[in-house]
């Protein structure tokens, strides 16, 4: 099977549906299908081994990734924010590549490299076609339908491979076939160069939703969206609802968001003050919190509609406290906890999140992380409760090694945020002569209040063994993210370096 089958039944079936939105044009499934035909060919034609997108999502991106899987090639979008010589080493690393991009970093490409260049506008003209053709796209499964580039964060950016079959098992493992009904519209502000914006992507076509694409994310314009086309589905990061909430509130208004029926958040760790907050604005809407990874074609996890609603204010705590975890896995997901000997954990207790599914590829150009039995260590820490709900206590390789005590960011940071005067923090570890690492943390105050590095270091001594607290606190302004709202804690490490 290849992915290009979730675009070609929708096609088949309801071939003037609308399938996409941009900038308020409409593009039905079957013109979408037959462009990709068309793209198909023309990439085949140019020898080219893999296929590239360089700027933001427009329906050139979503020909692009099906014309790829047409034509056996794999679909290697590029983060448009890297600088040129960033840009320039990973298109080198695709070479001979046929490239879309409107961007004018692309006027720099190394001689040779580009068997074809065009801009999106240029790529959608000569691929305009309203009838299917004859073109059969190979049905090699096992092939590699995108490679996706990880942000890098620990060194050059790792390429991820996703094979049909991988996202095919995510695609027939979460969604029910064609559930969507004609009104239904998902509304996609992620990048196409995430995991969560192909998934986003292949989701929507499976269940034969329109897609709106937002290019560029400000909280006015996606609640503009979510309003003007009726949006009854949305993703977005944490960063993302934080800020549409925080836009709210300043603005005082309540947005009509009458066609919102859900609303998944993921890719990062969700402040619980947020999903508290938007319970309560959004009564209406079903909330679910998708956990994932590149790895695994995105969504492994997930604390669904009815857990959020259930745990929202309930009297027990441990059943309140489910609105900090991320829910169940997937029904074609196996989850394991395992400790640092590779034995596997029982409920409640910590350790390195495996998992294993269709879904899970866990290889990268050159390098497979999947043991024989195909579980892929995620290196996120965590455990599973006595009902069966993950938590997540944030990535090993964040983990603290203070006089060789092991200490989670994570659970520092909970306390410091638990200070009503405290907006955001990141806690790091920093070189120290006495301890190797000692602990740092970067706060950002709420608006008008004084706090002291007293104040917070005593709260942390209240709450927790005085190794959690930390030596060194900076009253920052912000706190580096990146566009996925990721914390970029080698960032904040930068902020201790004097
Ligand atoms: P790199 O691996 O290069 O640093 P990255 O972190 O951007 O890149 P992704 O695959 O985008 O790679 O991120 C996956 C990680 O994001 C997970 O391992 C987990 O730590 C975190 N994450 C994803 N979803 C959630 C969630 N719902 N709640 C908490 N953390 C999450």
């Amino acid at each position: 099977m290849n992915i290009s089958l979730v675009l070609q039944m929708a096609a088949d079936t309801f071939p003037d549906r609308i399938a996409l939105t941009h900038n308020g044009v409409h593009y039905s499934y079957g013109r979408l299908y037959a462009s990709a035909q068309a793209a198909a060919a023309r990439i085949v034609e140019s020898g080219a081994a893999y296929v590239s997108y360089l700027g933001e999502s427009s329906p050139a991106t979503v020909v692009a990734l099906f014309g790829a899987a047409m034509a056996g090639k794999p679909f290697a979008p590029l983060n448009y924010r890297l600088t040129v010589p960033e840009t320039n080493r990973l298109i080198e690393r695709l070479f001979p590549v046929f490239l879309i991009t409107d961007l004018d970093k692309a006027a720099s490409v190394p001689d040779g490299a580009a068997r074809v260049l065009m801009t999106g506008p240029e790529f959608l003209a000569a691929t305009a076609s309203e009838e299917p053709g004859e073109w059969d796209a190979p049905q090699d499964e096992e092939g590699v339908a995108v490679q996706l580039f990880t942000s890098g964060t620990t060194g050059e950016p790792k390429a991820a491979l996703l094979r049909h079959q991988n996202l095919l098992g995510y695609v027939l493992g979460t969604i029910d076939f064609a559930s969507a009904e004609e009104d239904e519209a998902t509304l996609v502000s992620v990048p196409p160069y995430h995991i969560a914006g192909i998934s986003a992507i292949l989701s929507s076509i499976y269940a034969m939703r329109r897609i709106v694409q937002l290019p560029q994310f400000t909280p006015a314009e996606w609640l503009k969206q979510c309003c003007d086309q009726s949006v009854t589905n949305a993703f977005v990061v944490p960063t993302m609802l934080t800020r549409i909430i925080a836009h709210i509130d300043e603005t005082n208004e309540q947005p009509n968001l009458q066609a919102l029926r859900a609303l998944a958040f993921g890719g990062g760790k969700m402040p619980l003050p947020v999903v508290e907050r938007a319970l309560t604005l959004f009564p209406e809407v079903a909330f679910a919190n998708a956990y994932g990874l590149t790895e695994t074609s995105s969504t492994i996890a997930l604390l669904g509609p009815e857990d959020h609603r259930e745990a929202h204010n309930h009297p027990d705590p441990l059943v309140a406290r489910r609105l900090d975890s991320v829910g169940k896995p997937l029904p074609t997901v196996e989850v394991e906890i395992r400790g640092e000997d590779g034995s596997v954990l029982g409920p409640n207790e910590l350790g390195e999140v495996f998992v294993r599914g269709p879904q899970v590829s866990g290889e990268y150009q050159g390098r497979k992380l999947t043991d024989d039995d195909g579980w892929f260590p995620t290196r996120d820490s965590g455990f599973i409760d006595d009902h069966g709900f993950l938590f997540l206590a944030g990535r090993i390789d964040d983990v603290i090694v203070r006089g060789g005590e092991n200490i989670s960011p994570g659970e520092v940071e909970k306390v410091l945020r638990s200070h009503d005067g405290v907006e955001d923090v990141a806690v790091v570890g920093v070189p120290s002569v006495e301890w190797g690492e000692t602990l740092a943390a970067a706060v950002v105050l709420k608006p008008a209040v004084t706090v002291t590095e007293q104040e917070l270091q005593d709260l942390v001594r209240k709450q927790l063994r005085s190794s959690r607290v930390p030596e060194h606190i900076r009253f920052v302004d912000a706190l580096p993210y990146n566009e996925m709202g990721k914390l970029l804690r080698r960032n904040v490490k930068a902020i201790f370096a004097d």
